[in-house]
């Protein structure tokens, strides 16, 4: 790539409105992995700032304010739909005080739908689509020669035609993520965990992709785009851990879309991640369709203490709804013969629940509701259904309600209601699931006799798990 003059400041920013940061959620405390690997790849020639309005919550005034002291050259800007009308706002007084700056966007709600976002008077230049990592670097060089910009498929500008979304082919090309971007006092996830020490969190992404079909995925929800699943090598994601490790880090969360897509791939990494004799401890998401009891024995054995698991419902009617499974009638006793397996190796399952599905009646709940005591996961989480742009629920369920811009799949704030529950019912049903498990006496025991010492080493997790709890 040509040389750019040096001493040139980007400023990368994830950007979230006030209020919407202050909802808490695991989520929030993710760090941008996308945005950490643009910033090791530009650091040698940029100077590089990283603001993170989810974590930090500023108001729109302190983050204009920031902005304008660091005046940078490219200001590459990542949010969600919940936050485009914010970001349109900011962009333009980014604009009126910057003149000069050039602004793209990335992220969920730019790779969905740039049409938002470019056009006249919008005061965003570009949208970078997809997985922009690589794909910033091309927009750098053609800052100084425009005819080179039409080249590449994933920018989307006023005048360009057709744009697409952008995927990385080759995942073991880029550096790892510039993680000392996200410390740990920042970055945290709060699952209570069987590891007794004081957690240091590292975040890796180990591959890209995932082949389901479910209708509520979107990129807002996922860390990587497309089907098509594209895996590091195992030495590469080894090395990416160590590196960690090395920075202090001694609990690893994979932010893989579906960690066990691949059975082989799965043994693999574990048996690789045990005979590294790494030392770490370690958490990830998977479906149901591809996990089996012999991976599971696996992931315990190189150090997995906690499996979140994609179950959503216990209804097949729901499953069959929400495109969550290519064998719908084999897939509840899948699930149950997971959380027996949990059991039998101690190995824990967080089971991730939805509500407010399409055509979900009070017998479908009254399913989930049955699961959640006969089956007694390690912990729950709820979700509101929420048809965000992206999702192929969006056309159906979405599109013609501008409210889907102004909530999160965890907050029933102005709810789109997809069942045949109001919004109050919603939210009642959603307190059920949780003191159905959280308030029963032998479930109190059980934790605190497992995650006791854990909540010692780790005092704030108590208090935010109770907040998240408290969410509407
Ligand atoms: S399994 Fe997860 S990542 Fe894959 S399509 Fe379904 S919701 Fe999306």
């Amino acid at each position: 790539m040509r040389e750019v003059p040096e001493n040139k400041r980007i400023l990368f920013l994830r950007f979230s409105i006030p209020g919407s940061a202050g909802v808490f959620h695991p989520y929030n405390r993710c760090p941008p992995l996308d945005i950490g690997v643009m910033i090791s790849l530009v650091k040698r020639r940029f100077q590089a700032h990283f603001i993170d309005c989810r974590v930090k919550k500023y108001t729109e005034k302190r983050v204009v304010k920031e902005t304008v002291e660091i005046d940078p050259f490219l200001l590459v800007l990542s949010f969600a739909s919940v936050d485009y009308q914010a970001a349109l706002r900011y962009s333009r007084e980014i604009r009126k005080r910057l003149g000069r700056v050039k602004i793209v966007c990335m992220g969920p709600h730019a790779s969905t739908l740039p049409g938002t976002l470019v056009y006249e008077g919008s005061g965003i230049d570009y949208v970078l689509r997809g997985e922009a990592e690589l794909d910033l670097l091309k927009l750098i060089e053609g800052l100084d020669s425009p005819e080179k910009l039409r080249d590449i498929d994933s920018l989307a500008f006023q005048g360009k035609e057709r744009s697409e979304v952008n995927l990385i082919e080759n995942p073991d090309e880029l550096p790892f993520p510039e993680h000392e971007t996200f410390p740990p006092s920042l970055y945290y996830s709060i699952y209570p965990l069987q590891v007794y020490s004081r957690l240091r969190w590292g975040y890796v992404l180990s591959s890209r992709g995932c082949p389901h079909g479910c209708i509520f995925c979107s990129p807002y929800i996922r860390n990587s785009y497309g089907s098509r699943v594209r895996f590091r090598s195992i030495d590469n994601v080894i090395g990416e851990i160590r590196h960690l490790k090395s920075l202090g880090r001694n609990i690893i969360s994979f932010e893989d879309d579906n960690f066990t897509v691949s059975e082989r791939r799965t043994l693999d990494l574990c048996r690789e991640m045990k005979e590294s004799r790494l030392g770490v401890s370690w958490v990830a998401h998977s479906g149901v369709d591809e996990l089996t009891a012999e991976m599971m024995a696996a992931m315990k054995d190189s150090g997995c203490v906690l499996i979140k698991l994609g179950v959503e419902s216990w209804s097949e009617k729901v499953l069959a709804e929400l495109g969550k499974t290519r064998n719908t009638g084999e897939y509840i006793k899948k699930t149950e013969s997971i959380f027996r397996a949990g059991k039998k190796l101690d190995l824990p399952i967080h089971a991730l629940l939805m509500i407010n599905t399409p055509g979900e009646t009070p017998d479908d709940i009254a399913a989930t509701a049955g699961m959640i005591i006969k089956s007694n996961p390690a912990s729950i989480q709820v979700h509101y259904f929420t048809p965000y742009p992206g999702s192929r629920a969006y056309d159906a369920y979405g599109k013609e309600a501008g409210a889907v811009y102004d909530r999160h799949h965890y907050d029933s704030k102005g709810i789109r209601i997809c069942g045949s529950l109001n919004a109050r019912q919603i939210r009642e049903t959603r307190k059920r699931l949780y003191r159905s498990l959280y308030l029963s006496p032998s479930f109190i025991l059980k934790h605190l006799r497992r995650y006791f010492l854990f909540y010692l080493r780790n005092p704030g997790i108590f208090p935010e798990l109770l907040r998240m709890l408290a969410v509407r």
